[in-house]
């Protein structure tokens, strides 16, 4: 496309940062599932209203205009604002969490329609039950999955045989589970129990973000969520800042349903 030329899209804000004299710099999914970054020149100029439609976690139609660099963005109109979503602490900063895994994985000119729809569908999942832990971690295999990194969960990584209920293990680096009579040298090898397998089937046979829910006790989600954190750690070789912020958003509310016996009726 020459410079110059005016062109439109559509997608989720995954983040905005403020640059130089008064510019901000937008990151977005688009609907064909790749990453986008444009500029909006000038955007505190713009009124607070035109501004609010670039803010992260926002469906906008945007009109840009191609440049050698990168490109500018003339018009946004938001579609989806999420407010609902963004009114809970709890239910933004898992969005938010989802959004950094989504610019990790996502690439500049590299479509990845299912990754939209699976992130579009995550947000208003988590906005319709921010309690339902699940959606985080069915978010986080499936993420995996749309982008070639599907853990194996039916067959033993190394010897190829079925895998059996109650005998399997898992290797975030060998790329899945293991049967319990193969030990590869130098691989790091992490117990897993059968309620987590069962539950990595299910998330991948329903991967839909609303699917029924699956109620998982505190001790299973934590096993889960270490076991997919370590796989999207890898894939993605790096840390995700916004996982603390969740984690402690969680733990705050944690305290709050189950507060510590020894402070009880303090
Ligand atoms: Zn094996």
């Amino acid at each position: 496309m020459p410079p110059g030329r005016l062109y439109r899209v559509q997608g989720v804000v995954l983040k905005s940062a403020q640059m130089g004299e008064g510019d901000l710099l937008v990151t977005l999914l688009t609907r064909d599932g790749s990453k986008l970054r444009a500029m909006a020149w000038g955007a505190r100029k713009l009124t607070s209203r035109k501004m609010g439609h670039l803010e992260p976690l926002t469906l906008v139609d945007l009109a840009l205009s191609k440049t050698r660099g990168i490109d500018g963005i003339t018009q946004a109109q938001s579609l989806e604002t999420f407010a609902v979503l963004k009114s809970s602490l709890e239910a933004t900063a898992k969005a938010f969490y989802l959004s950094e895994l989504v610019d990790g994985f996502a690439l500049e000119g590299g479509p990845n329609p299912p990754m939209y729809d699976l992130f579009l569908g995550a947000l208003r999942a988590v906005q319709d039950s921010a309690d339902d832990s699940a959606v985080v971690l069915r978010f986080q295999l499936n993420l995996l999955q749309v982008n070639g990194f599907m853990p194996e969960l039916y067959r033993c990584v190394d010897c190829r045989r079925r895998i059996l209920p109650g005998d399997h293990r898992f290797s975030v680096s060998l790329g899945g589970a293991l049967c319990s009579g193969c030990a590869p040298p130098g691989a790091a090898i992490a117990p897993l129990s059968l309620n987590a397998m069962k539950a990595l089937r299910h998330f991948h046979r329903n991967p839909a973000p609303d699917a029924p829910r699956l109620r998982i006790p505190p001790a299973l989600y934590e096993e889960i969520k270490s076991l997919l954190d370590g796989a999207v750690r890898y894939w993605l070789d790096r840390d995700i800042r916004s996982a603390k912020f969740m984690e402690h958003v969680d733990g705050r509310k944690a305290k709050t349903l189950h507060p510590n016996p020894s402070t009880q009726g303090v």
